[in-house]
């Protein structure tokens, strides 16, 4: 039996009958043979209050300290955890993720890991323990601070030391029993997916589906590591993500399924800029002050132009949270780009559907316009690629249209309804 690294969110963790359930779970793996390397999130909604907290005490509190107070969260879990362990009569040591080895970049609140080395914790299961490691958090290799690898980075930590180590699979626990064709929160009749591959996972992480960090999946990838995405609640069977079907889900070559799921997206918004005269190095122009204010944009729109002034408009998408500084770099960049105004509309939502059979299967386009018409949903921007269609649409109508697609594409599950077993959802 190998080594098997465990990830457990901070749903599965909320309270102290959590950590004992979890402690369980773990002492059980280890009995079954394994070596057990446990990476753990801070309790419940434990992140976003120290966040409030910095915020009472400074509107924008300095990176350094902002990822000390947070990687304080994952600390008392770990502790916890621990305690849990050793009182089940297994041993087991917590670290940090500077103890663990996790080398990370200098950028505060959103470090990339640019190396693990994970000498304590092979020591520490070398010598029979349980390593448990707090998720979230690194050391930058330059300025030797604490960092945090950005919001839901425990599941990078995972991958990043399954690979590191070795294992044989990265389980990620969470509150749902896997990736589900539809968020279930959302659509109560979305069906358990047994596999996925790591591309389609990829988007429909890009996409809006939040069971699995994008970072953390593009991670598993290059290092060919196995994700099992699956509940702490319950003892079922979850869902494989991985670059090749594993020989458990079946061994006859399949097609892929032409849809593996649909994702929805309500946290950006969208910029028009109106009035933008129709000539070379306009549209370059408006990027590229949008990107020297380090802003990630998703979808693109330019208006066919009216023949009468010579004028267009381009919309954009990004996150709500950038919203003001795209505002702001813009309007710092009017006389020089010349347009006429800027509207900024943040009641927008995105659907996607996503899947590798989308590439041979024409149709697909044409069934996913008439399911949205037939919910009454208007569509304000379409984006493509090879193996996804988004639209973006009304946010009051997210829903209702995800629903919708999700029934036209026959994804709905005819036994039961999808459980969703904590959190908060925060
Ligand atoms: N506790 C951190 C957060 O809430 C990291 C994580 O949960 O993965 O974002
Ligand atoms: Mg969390």
């Amino acid at each position: 039996m190998g080594l098997v690294v465990q990830k457990y969110g901070g749903s599965s963790v909320a309270d102290a009958e959590g950590i004992k359930r979890v402690a369980k779970r773990i002492v059980d793996a280890k009995k079954n043979g394994h070596q057990v390397v446990v990476v753990v999130s801070a309790m419940g909604d434990t992140t976003d209050e120290l966040i409030d907290l910095a915020e009472q005490v400074s509107p924008m509190p300095a990176g350094r300290e902002f990822d000390m107070l947070l990687t304080a969260g994952e600390r008392i879990s770990m502790a916890l955890l621990a305690m849990a362990i050793k009182n089940l009569g297994h041993e087991a040591q917590s670290f940090t993720g500077s103890q663990a080895g996790v080398i990370t970049d200098s950028v505060h609140n959103k470090a990339r890991i640019i190396d693990v080395t994970p000498g304590r914790i092979r020591t520490a299961l070398d010598e029979g323990n349980i390593a448990i490691v707090a998720g979230f958090q690194g050391v930058s290799a330059d300025s030797k601070d604490i960092t945090t690898l950005g919001r839901g980075g425990s599941d990078t930590t995972a991958v990043a030391l399954a690979a590191a180590l070795d294992a044989e699979v990265c389980e990620i626990y969470t509150d749902v029993d896997g990736v589900f064709t539809a968020d279930p929160r959302v659509v109560k009749k979305a069906r358990k997916i047994d596999w996925i591959s790591s591309e389609d996972m990829l988007e429909l992480a890009a996409s809006g589906s939040k069971v699995l960090l994008h970072r953390c999946v593009e991670y598993a990838r290059r290092y060919n590591i196995p994700i099992h995405v699956r509940s702490s609640f319950s003892g079922l069977p979850g869902t494989w993500v991985s670059n090749e079907k594993p020989e458990s889900q079946g061994d006859e070559q399949v097609e892929h399924a032409i849809i593996s799921g649909v994702a929805h997206d309500v946290s950006e918004a969208k910029i028009t800029v109106v009035g933008v005269p129709d000539k070379p190095g306009e549209a370059a122009a408006i990027f590229r002050a949008i990107a020297d204010a380090e802003i990630n944009i998703d979808m693109i729109v330019q208006n066919v132009s009216a023949a009468s002034t010579g004028l267009t408009d381009i919309s954009f998408t990004l996150p709500k949270t950038e919203g003001h500084k795209a505002i702001d770099a813009l309007e710092k960049a009017k006389g020089q780009i010349g347009f006429d105004s800027l509207r900024y509309d943040d009641q927008i939502g995105k659907i996607s559907l996503v899947g590798a059979g989308m590439k041979t299967n024409p149709g697909v386009t044409a069934s996913f316009f008439q399911a949205l018409s037939d919910a009454g949903v208007n569509i304000e921007l379409i984006s493509t690629s090879e193996i996804r269609i988004s639209v973006v649409t009304r946010q009051d109508d997210v829903n209702a249209a995800v629903v919708a697609v999700h029934t036209a594409f026959g994804l709905d599950s005819d036994s039961d309804e999808a459980v969703v077993y904590g959190g908060t959802g925060r």
